[in-house]
């Protein structure tokens, strides 16, 4: 199997602060995963004392979506080798010069977590490789079935975790109260799981961060927030945090509902969206879509839509817009057609990092 299994992706993670140690630091994220492995991350700068505007993008969220992981450690690759060789990079029709990768690491932080549920992921490549969720077996109760193992990472965010309240009865978010759903079970409370706590962590160490990037698959996507309703500038007391909206929320089309964005940050989301896509687009010409994330499907609890409700929940924190890569369009492509994947893919989170000057 190329695909890389959890211990080739830590080994790349450490092997790569050890290559480089000028310019990245390896960080130990505080938890341990529900089976008791340690994660890592790494932060790529140019300057650990300077106050940079700040990108985290993680991956490996979902245990079966395998090419996140890759993708994530070869971005690191490639712009470190670049840096240090002066050298530009090429990802197939996508160019970036020397300058442009010198200026994006001396204007930016980078802060990559490639593989946020290692245990879900060996599971994935073990076992059942469609397995998405962690592997935590306390809330399944008696049940010997094995979907009643897990929690969906990407449903255990604090934002309108208890959806049943939030959301309009006629909506169809796609999020389960039940530990026996095989796909997206929140788990009993936000941030139950050290996984979850571990990507809030980060959020907290980097208060520099203004754009989280949470790369999954499928569908050939850049989604940017909201996730749980269509998006709306007018209004700034229709919101997620208005209990008066309460069984209200997650219905399109209708005049009910619609999440609060800023105009200049819905302005700023849609252009970076675009700048992702345009990119993928000249490596060898894949349609990625940028859309909000409740044009592909309602959501409650996921990394993005938190990302972005932290600043409005407690003024002091930055703000950060939260975007999900949706790559490719299955969850295991061949490896020869990843490896183009991933080049998509680097070349549109490089073009996004540029675009954020
Ligand atoms: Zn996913």
């Amino acid at each position: 199997m190329p695909y890389l299994n959890i211990a080739e992706v830590e080994s790349a993670v450490t092997a790569l602060a050890t290559s480089y140690p000028g310019l990245t630091e390896l960080v130990t994220l505080p938890e341990a995963s529900v089976e008791g492995r340690t994660s890592h991350a790494l932060r790529i700068t140019t300057d650990p004392q300077a106050r940079k505007d700040c990108v985290l993008m993680i991956g490996g969220v979902h245990a079966r979506e395998w090419g996140s992981c890759e993708i994530l450690v070869h971005l690191a690759a490639d712009l470190l080798e670049a840096h240090q060789g002066g050298t530009g990079l090429a990802y197939g029709g996508c160019h970036y010069t020397a300058d442009q990768v010198q200026v994006l690491l001396h204007r930016l932080d980078l802060v990559l977590f490639p593989l946020v549920n290692p245990d879900g992921r060996l599971h994935s490549q073990t076992v059942d490789p469609m397995w998405r969720k962690n592997r935590n077996p306390a809330y399944g109760g008696a049940s010997r079935d094995p979907a009643c193992v897990g929690v969906d990472i990407n449903r255990n965010y604090d934002f309108l975790f208890d959806f049943a309240t939030a959301f309009a009865p006629t909506a169809t978010p796609q999020v389960s109260a039940s530990p026996c759903d095989p796909q997206v079970y929140a788990g009993p409370s936000a941030f139950s799981e050290p996984e979850t706590r571990n990507v809030r962590a980060l959020l907290d160490r980097y208060p520099g961060t203004r754009w989280l990037v949470d790369v999954h698959s499928y569908s050939e996507d850049m989604l940017y927030n909201w996730g749980d309703d269509e998006n709306q500038s007018a209004d700034p007391s229709m919101n997620f945090r208005n209990p008066a909206y309460d069984h209200t929320r997650g219905l399109p089309g209708d005049v009910t509902y619609a999440e609060y964005i800023e105009k200049t940050d819905a302005d700023s989301a849609v252009l970076l969206a675009e700048h992702f896509c345009q990119a993928v687009a000249g490596v060898r010409g894949r349609t990625y879509k940028p859309e909000s994330g409740f044009h592909l499907y309602p959501t409650s609890g996921t990394s993005d839509d938190y990302a972005f409700a932290r600043h409005f929940v407690n003024p002091d924190r930055g703000k950060v817009l939260g975007f999900t890569v949706e790559w490719g369009t299955s969850f295991h492509p061949p490896w020869a057609e990843m490896e183009r994947i991933v080049l998509d893919v680097d070349a549109g989170l490089v073009g996004f990092c540029l675009a954020t000057a």
